[in-house]
């Protein structure tokens, strides 16, 4: 950390000038989403992929060097159950999603019209309708933008982890020992940066589809608003006799699945645990009462810390520049 903004001065700034800045800030981002009908919605026709993984190393190759080298050693946290998650040794690793790994492919061998198949099922962060992880964020570091994709803000989150324990997925993954926690808690704040597909966000910015879908052979992958989405999911499942996943998961995605197979028998098929989600039912988690308080009471938490943490990095980037 810069000697001339030490933790206590920021600290003592953030305070005074934090509410004031609140008022602008005192809603998560989401707060202006458009409406879900016309959200940006990925479709994956499942008969299609043959899991060459091309997907997965486009998705790789986009966002290589997203993902800082942790410093060394890692601070050692207050409570001790903080989890030091460290995945800087094995970035290679494809087979479940990490910091360094945000599409995985799941297989499942399964009878598909009385023939022993596999199928491969690319997996990410579904894009919830209405995102938990974005909702119950506590430092606002997670957004929804118009568009309904949601992100998390590498520079202003801490790593504690309340996005992954509030998705019913378990989608982000955290990198330990990167990040703002570093600079100004390092033993009592998160634990690192959470990662996660942000649905190459600066490349549909800059009029492009998301690499993974450009990066299929098979055109597994198709994109479009919601409303005309499900439409087509619908039309590719009566067409071969199939199943959506997505719909209503969690109150409906901007993920949807089209499968021969109906998604209970791919969810018994598949390896599940930390990394690989399951395609099991999810009821809508925000739509429950409890959450919902939560997220009211959050709301103007989250819109302070992500005042703190903004000028936090602003007075951090100009004492930088200071001779
Ligand atoms: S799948 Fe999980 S990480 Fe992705 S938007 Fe939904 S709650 Fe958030
Ligand atoms: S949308 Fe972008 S970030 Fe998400 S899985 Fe595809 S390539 Fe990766
Ligand atoms: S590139 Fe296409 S066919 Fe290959 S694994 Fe990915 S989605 Fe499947």
């Amino acid at each position: 950390m810069n000697p001339i903004l030490s933790r206590r001065t920021f600290l003592k700034r953030s305070v005074l000038t934090a509410t004031t800045a609140a008022v602008a800030t005192a809603l998560p981002a989401n707060a202006e989403a458009a409406d879900p009908s016309g959200y940006l919605t990925t479709l994956f026709d499942l008969s299609r992929c043959v899991g060459c993984g091309e997907c997965v190393t486009a998705c790789r190759e986009i966002h290589e060097g997203d993902v800082p080298q942790p410093k060394r050693p890692f601070p050692t946290m207050i409570p001790a159950r903080v989890p030091v998650e460290d995945f800087s040794q094995n970035q290679e690793e494809e087979e479940r999603l990490t910091p360094y790994n945000w599409l995985t492919i799941q297989e499942a061998s399964v009878e598909v019209n009385g023939e022993e198949q596999t199928l491969y099922i690319p997996r990410r962060c579904m894009h919830c309708i209405n995102p938990p992880c974005v909702k119950l964020c506590p430092w606002g570091a997670a957004v929804q933008e118009k568009n309904g994709l949601s992100r998390i803000n590498d520079a202003l989150c801490l790593g504690g982890a309340k996005c992954r324990a509030a998705c019913p997925w378990h989608i982000p993954q955290r990198q330990t020992g990167v990040g703002l926690y570093l600079d100004i808690l390092p033993s009592l704040a998160g634990n690192g940066v959470m990662y996660k597909c942000d649905r190459c966000h600066n490349r549909l910015k800059a009029g492009e589809n998301p690499a993974c879908i450009d990066a299929c052979p098979e055109g597994v992958q198709s994109i479009g608003p919601r409303e005309a989405m499900v439409k087509k999911a619908k039309a590719l499942a009566t067409e071969m006799n199939g199943y959506i996943y997505g719909l209503d998961e969690n109150g409906g995605t901007t993920t949807l699945y089209v499968s021969p197979v109906p998604f209970h028998r791919l969810n018994e098929a598949i390896d599940k645990g930390p990394g690989c989600p399951d395609l099991a039912p999810h009821k809508n988690s925000m739509a429950m009462a409890e959450n919902v308080g939560k997220a009211l009471l959050l709301a103007p938490i989250a819109g302070m810390a992500a005042a703190a943490g903004r000028i936090f990095l602003t007075l951090k980037h100009a004492s930088k520049e200071t001779p």
